[in-house]
């Protein structure tokens, strides 16, 4: 009678549901924050949220919990690289030179009012001694009027004329900027080229580390792409979902994510893994043990 209920007991382990990542919340904490993001930790953790809530809405399911004091935490950490101080100079460097771009623009824009207006001056002078030239009554007064209007049209002329060589140089300088910048922007294509992961999730440490972002979106795609390997997602191969393996800045789930989920925390037996092969799959994930992003 004993082996009758050990049997069935048996029996009964192979058609009950077995345990899975969705029985219960993925916790995490924030491990170090390198000072270089300038981002307090409190505005971390919103990022980190704001990826979690885009995960938990698509799915309607309560994935992640910030958790410090959890057993075995999923521990998300920001590690400054060059790339992102590469970046920082470029974007630096880009609002000066359009902030310098704009300064020069309504310079030149000012040069060239001016320019016309002294054109035209020095038009109206030129048929006013033509005029004098032509006429019989040819006064002292008139002369001394058109050689004090001479004096001063040739002043303009001189000081537009410098003005002229000034926005020429500033024009060099800020040319000079251009190219200083764009040579930054070809290394930081060929640094991100040779390391291109915004972050990496290492399943053995349980840790995600984020090294790189453009923007605040970039940032929470990544957080939340990360997550996803962190819940026991692979990639996929749809280049909108947020597993997909290249960087992007969408926010929202798409169906295929939704539906990677739906896989992982499916209620399956013993018999159903061998029947879908899933451990072969559990396996795979866990020699890939660095997913590259
Ligand atoms: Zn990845």
């Amino acid at each position: 009678m004993y082996l009758a209920i050990i049997l069935g007991m048996m029996g009964f382990a192979y058609y009950y549901p077995l345990p899975n990542i969705c029985d219960k919340t993925v916790s995490y904490t924030i491990g170090s924050i390198d000072s270089r993001f300038n981002l307090t930790r409190m505005q971390v953790l919103e990022n980190i949220k704001e990826a979690e809530r885009y995960w938990e809405t698509a799915t309607g399911q309560d994935l992640f919990t910030y958790n410090p004091t959890a057993e075995k935490p999923i521990t998300i950490q920001m590690v400054y690289d060059e790339r992102q101080a590469i970046a920082s100079e470029v974007n630096t460097e880009k609002s000066a030179v359009n902030q310098d771009k704009s300064t020069l623009q309504s310079r030149i824009d000012d040069f060239k009012k001016r320019s016309d207006e002294l054109d035209k001056k020095v038009q109206s002078f030129n048929d006013k001694v033509s005029n004098w030239n032509k006429s019989s009554t040819q006064t002292e007064e008139e002369y001394g009027k058109l050689v004090a209007e001479q004096t001063e049209l040739e002043q303009l002329t001189k000081q537009i004329s410098a003005e002229a060589r000034t926005l020429q140089l500033t024009t060099n300088d800020i040319n000079t900027k251009i190219e200083q910048l764009n040579g930054n922007i070809t290394t930081l294509q060929t640094v991100v080229k040779s390391k291109p992961e915004e972050g990496l999730f290492e399943s053995a440490s349980k840790t995600i580390s984020i090294y790189y972002n453009n923007s605040q979106q970039e940032l929470i795609h990544t957080i939340e792409h990360e997550l996803g390997h962190g819940l026991g997602l692979d990639h996929l191969s749809n280049p909108l979902s947020i597993m997909y393996v290249q960087s992007n800045d969408t926010l929202i789930p798409t169906t295929d994510d939704v539906h990677a989920v739906s896989l992982i925390c499916k209620k399956e037996t013993f018999i159903d893994r061998i029947k879908t092969k899933r451990w072969k799959q559990t396996v795979r994930t866990v020699l890939n043990d660095i997913m590259y992003k």
